[in-house]
């Protein structure tokens, strides 16, 4: 059986399928056949999200993880970041939340808020 999918690592956005022995086609790069053989055998994504200003008042500021998250643990990790809090001042790149889940994954700030 082949998969058909877009190629999400960088703009150009590739369409790439893959069969079952993960010979990969329709990428440019080898970043794309090593995106597809991984979004079939160990899918992740890049969780983006935001977290609340306990120090302003209905205030959120933007974060992401600075590495993907397995798509298994995807619903965890957004429980965290959903009961956290970070106090303003905030810089860009600080790290709200240290290694999630023991994933060796930060939630890092992308957002700077005076
Ligand atoms: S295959 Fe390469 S060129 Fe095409 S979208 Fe993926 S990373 Fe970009």
């Amino acid at each position: 059986m082949k998969r058909e999918f877009v190629c999400i690592v960088c703009p150009r956005g590739c369409q790439l399928t893959i069969d079952d022995d993960l010979n990969v086609t329709g990428n440019t790069c080898m970043r794309g056949k090593d995106y597809a053989i991984s979004e079939v055998t160990h899918p992740t994504r890049i969780i983006t999200s935001s977290i609340k200003v306990s120090n302003r008042e209905d205030t959120l500021v933007s974060v992401k993880t600075d590495k993907p998250v397995p798509k298994e643990k995807i619903f965890e990790v957004m429980e965290i970041i959903n009961r956290a809090s970070v106090k303003a001042p905030t810089v860009i790149g600080d790290i709200a939340l240290h290694d999630v889940l023991g994933l060796g994954v930060n939630v890092v700030i992308t957002k700077e808020i005076k």
